[in-house]
């Protein structure tokens, strides 16, 4: 009988213990959490500092990835989402440091165990970029299918391509719409808004400054928005061959402090997220730096975001 008894308290226990990291992730939370997986405008990848662009959003502990720039497999992780976990992936634009690791992620979920589809969203050349991505992997991919008894992975993933703003996607939880920014030369460039019974979260993706995009962002909870400081841009394309062409670049696809605070206050979000900072990997730049021009505009509270930050 001891070691009857010894068994169910060892079995109550384990019982237990398997509920509790789903009751840590849950408890005293809200449901919808938006974490900021990478915060480093631009496709440059640096020894150290912030990750590039990706930010992910919880609603009910499931994931929607906007955005898969270099990492973010890894920033996933870091966040505790396990990658075969991934359900959602959104992309705004096509520029790689938004899709770098787009296919490189639904691989990693694949060989960790895909349980279910994905459902991929973004502007047109996400099917032709997907189709390309398993091209890529033909050779491997073909090869783990029968060696491993694996699943083919071009039958889990399904992609959802649009060329105009509206709503993208609905399901019981949420609803995701898009709206088209302005980020040249690119025209396919987009917003997504988030709205859960909870919580509306707004990110701005790449853009210039647009007025229209406070009217998409109307009294959002959370506005992630792009930012670009202008005495850093100078100091960025001095060290370049390309500076005067790169400048030009900058100055007409980007948002500087000042236009973002205006975005904010039309808007009148409760909360104004900063990220896909540019230039992303100047460590002398600091948060108030980031911010003062954002205030002058703009009086609610301002968070300069920080890879793997919480809001
Ligand atoms: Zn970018
Ligand atoms: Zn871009």
């Amino acid at each position: 009988m001891p070691s009857r008894r010894i068994f169910l308290a060892g079995a109550a226990s384990l019982s237990l213990s398997a509920l509790l990291p789903r009751l840590a992730i849950s408890q005293g939370r809200k449901p919808t959490r938006v974490i900021l997986l990478g915060t480093k405008g631009g496709p440059r990848i640096g020894a150290s500092g912030r990750s590039s662009p990706s930010t992910l959003i919880l609603v009910n502990d499931v994931p929607y990835v906007v955005d898969c720039g270099y990492g973010t497999s890894r920033q996933l992780l870091a966040a505790g989402v396990p990658l075969n976990q991934l359900r959602y992936v959104f992309i705004t634009h096509h520029h790689s440091d938004h899709n770098i690791e787009y296919g490189p992620m639904f691989y990693n979920a694949w060989i960790t165990g895909l349980p279910i589809q994905v459902d991929a969203y973004g502007p047109v050349g996400l099917r032709r970029m997907t189709e390309d991505f398993f091209s890529y992997l033909k050779f491997d991919i073909e090869t783990r299918i029968p060696d491993e008894g694996r699943q083919d992975p071009r039958k889990l993933i399904l992609v959802h391509e649009f060329n105009r703003p509206g709503v993208v996607m609905q399901n019981d939880n949420v609803r995701v719409s898009s709206f088209l920014v302005r980020h040249p030369p690119i025209r396919q460039s987009y917003a997504y808004r988030f709205d859960a019974k909870d919580r509306s979260v707004v990110i701005s993706g790449d853009t210039a400054y647009v007025p229209e995009l406070a009217e998409f962002a109307k009294g959002a909870d959370v506005l992630v928005h792009e930012v670009m400081y202008l005495p850093g841009v100078e100091a960025l394309v001095k060290r370049l061959p390309n500076a005067k062409r790169l400048r030009e670049h900058l100055m007409t696809a980007h948002t500087l402090p000042e236009d973002v605070g205006r975005i904010a206050e039309r808007a009148g979000v409760k909360t104004l997220v900063l990220s896909h900072f540019v230039p992303g990997d100047d460590p002398s730049i600091t948060d108030e730096q980031w911010s003062e021009g954002v205030r002058k505009h703009f009086k609610g509270p301002i968070i300069v975001g920080k890879d793997l930050m919480e809001i």
